[in-house]
């Protein structure tokens, strides 16, 4: 497969950061005609090529150069970063900016019944997550030991239905938690959006467009503040 001359950006397909990533690229003056059954998205007037993918492909498909600039929450490019740093594949990427959605954090959170003190609580008990590597980093950094209950979706109802002790999810508003006889008890990571960039040599005038294009971004975002 030769390097494409077009400059091509990851986004995520549906979901909480796809609204925002596209009007965020429109309000950068990218004109693109969407259509829902196609993975790539050709603008019009740059040689720009949009990817509609999962986000976690996202930060792996910029680490290994298959495209060259990403948008995605900090959560799941941590995750994958100390994932692959685990496995000793390539990790690396530049993040461009924060950007100015996709505001979360990641909590532990246990059943209202549950008394919790502190993370010590949780000792030798089994916790359900999507994000295993920055839950592991954060009970190895305060010598908590615990067992692993991984899930892709539905950790909220991990302890109801008899899976979990408690849970290592994404918050915001926390409705979801609450939802579910849960409460949150500690932020072990903050999130918001940001814009990465893969570590490729890109040829001058790939470069000059990824320039422009950041230029704009901080505008809109400064615009915004
Ligand atoms: P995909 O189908 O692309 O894998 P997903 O279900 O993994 O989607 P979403 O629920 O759409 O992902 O969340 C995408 C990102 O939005 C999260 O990784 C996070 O950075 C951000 N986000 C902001 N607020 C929340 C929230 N309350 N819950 C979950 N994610 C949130
Ligand atoms: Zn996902």
């Amino acid at each position: 497969m030769s390097e494409s001359t077009r400059l091509r950006i990851a986004i995520q397909k549906s979901g909480r950061l796809s609204k925002e990533s596209l009007k965020l690229l429109k309000s950068c003056g990218v004109k693109f005609n969407i259509n829902e059954q196609r993975l790539i998205a050709h603008a019009d007037n740059m040689p720009i090529d949009l990817l509609r993918v999962r986000d976690d492909d996202i930060p792996g498909l910029v680490m290994d150069g298959v495209v060259d600039l990403g948008i995605i929450g900090e959560n799941v490019l941590e995750e994958e970063q100390i994932e692959r740093q685990t496995l000793g594949t390539p990790a690396e990427c530049i993040k461009l900016r924060e950007l100015d959605f996709g505001a979360c954090r990641l909590s532990l959170a246990v059943p209202n019944e549950f008394s919790y003190q502190d993370a010590r609580s949780l000792e030798g008990l089994r916790i359900a997550t999507s994000y295993p590597n920055i839950l592991r980093r954060y009970m190895q950094s305060k010598g908590i030991t615990y067992n692993d209950c991984m899930l892709k979706g539905s950790v909220e109802v991990a302890p109801r239905a008899g899976l979990a002790d408690g849970i290592c999810d994404l918050v915001s508003t926390g409705a979801t938690l609450e939802a579910n006889g849960l409460y949150e008890t500690e932020v072990i990571y903050e999130s918001m959006a940001c814009i990465i960039q893969s570590t490729n040599t890109q040829p001058d005038d790939k470069q000059a467009l990824i320039n422009k294009i950041l230029s704009r971004i901080n505008a809109v975002v400064r615009a915004k503040e």
